[in-house]
């Protein structure tokens, strides 16, 4: 499919008059219309929840948009618990899906009265010694170990992540939950990272579902909801099928009535942790071209880098370029697109090929609203970006202002020479 910015040129040559590149753009119409198909292809299940993963995109004027579609969130540390708690979410809808955890973060979340989400065995104790009790509502996390396959291959490892219990451990930790007080028990899994295919909820809910039934046989335990968590990907190639949310929620409906209804568990509740489906497609990071350069190959340098976006450089990862206002010129050069780090895997593309671009051109960098401006840096001592915020009324508001060297300089026991730069 066709990769189209949500953003014309038009528009980003007025919203760069008032702020500089690069920047993060976000896509207000995009988001909601998206957060609409998610609910509504869960409708069937009255207990659903979509917790939004806080680590994709953490900024609070994000999280109270998809509040208004009914969604919680998914935290792992003490800051995306505050800043879900300014958003104004609060007990049950903040789930605590981390894992390693400080004790000091379990005391947060359950002063919160968030869920915890128990990462492994050795928890419980550690849990319990943390605050003083056990809640009444708890999650495990499960890993099954081995490969997980769906029809088209393996999807990824679980046997080799470092995430969840094995079944005897979440069998035995339900038993113990339960003596310690528990009453609201769920089960939780991540098995695999950006799924393009509309198989992999309905596959791994017909795992955990099944799991739910061996629960009750031997244990006696109704658990009350069910996590699939994140993994649900976009297509950040062009070539790539889209995922389809309604048939995404129709496959788990499938499972849930084949599966939990007969064994007398039509009550459980689904919940989801999406972070990249919920806000990937809707986010671009805008950058100018500032630099050309010719000598074994061809290096157009622009003024983001990979502590703007580290995707290309941590896991070479494919973003879609659009080189604004050529469009419909022809992808005839072959370029490296390179960011100024003193780091050679500083490159948002290599060898792509494009139109013919020039100092000056604007370029959009696509599918960087999840897990994009979150995972920035400031190595080199470059600063993060601003974060913007397309309204659906087509104007901008700035909801995270750039850094500035005073950001940077504000941990250090500062000497006097630097106080000018303060
Ligand atoms: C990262 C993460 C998510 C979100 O994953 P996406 O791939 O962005 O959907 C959800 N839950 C947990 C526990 C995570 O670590």
């Amino acid at each position: 499919m066709e990769k189209k910015p949500f953003v014309t040129l038009e528009q980003l040559e007025e919203i760069v008059k008032d702020y500089p590149t690069p920047f993060h753009l976000y896509d207000e119409a995009g988001i909601r219309e998206n957060a609409r198909k998610v609910k509504e292809a869960f409708a069937w299940n009255p207990g659903f929840k979509e917790y939004f993963a806080v680590k994709a995109t953490p900024n609070p004027r994000i999280l109270e948009i998809l509040k208004e579609y009914g969604c919680g969130t998914d935290c792992s540390s003490a800051t995306e618990l505050m800043m879900s708690d300014a958003a104004g979410f609060s007990g049950q809808e903040i789930m605590f899906s981390s894992n390693d955890t400080p004790a000091e973060e379990f005391q947060m979340a359950d002063e919160m009265g968030a869920i915890i989400n128990l990462d492994d065995f050795t928890h419980i104790e550690y849990l319990e010694k943390a605050i003083g009790h056990i809640p009444e509502t708890i999650c495990c996390r499960y890993n099954p170990g081995g490969v997980f396959e769906i029809s088209n291959g393996i999807m990824d490892n679980p046997g080799d992540s470092k995430y969840g219990m094995t079944e005897s451990q979440l069998m035995e930790a339900f038993r113990i939950l339960r003596e310690k007080g528990a009453k609201r028990f769920g089960i939780h899994a991540f098995l695999v990272s950006n799924t393009v295919t509309n198989d992999y909820y309905p596959m791994l809910a017909s795992e955990l579902f099944a799991l739910a039934v061996r629960v009750k046989q031997e244990t006696g335990i109704e658990v009350d909801f069910i996590n699939l968590s994140g993994g649900v990907g976009i297509p950040y190639r062009p070539e790539e099928k889209p995922n389809d949310i309604g048939v995404i929620g129709e496959g788990v409906r499938r499972e849930f009535e084949r599966i939990l209804v007969p064994a007398g568990l039509g009550d459980v509740s689904i919940y989801t942790e999406m972070g990249r489906f919920m806000l990937g497609p809707y986010g671009c990071l805008v950058t100018r071209a500032i630099h050309e350069k010719h000598i074994y190959k061809e290096y157009i340098g622009v003024d983001a880098c990979a502590v703007n976006l580290m995707r290309p450089a941590m896991y070479g990862a494919y973003h879609h370029i659009t080189v604004m206002g050529k469009e419909n010129a022809p992808c005839d050069h072959k370029y490296d697109v390179v960011g100024s780090l003193c780091e050679n895997n500083d490159k948002f593309a290599i060898d792509r090929m494009l139109p013919k671009i020039d100092r000056g051109d604007l370029l959009v960098i696509h599918d960087t609203g999840a897990h994009g401006f979150s995972m920035g840096y400031n190595y080199n001592g470059k600063l993060r970006s601003a974060e913007l915020l397309l309204k659906e009324d087509g104007s901008v508001q700035m909801i995270r202002r750039a850094e500035t060297p005073r950001d940077y300089f504000a941990t250090l026991d500062v000497c006097e020479e630097m106080k000018k730069y303060l």
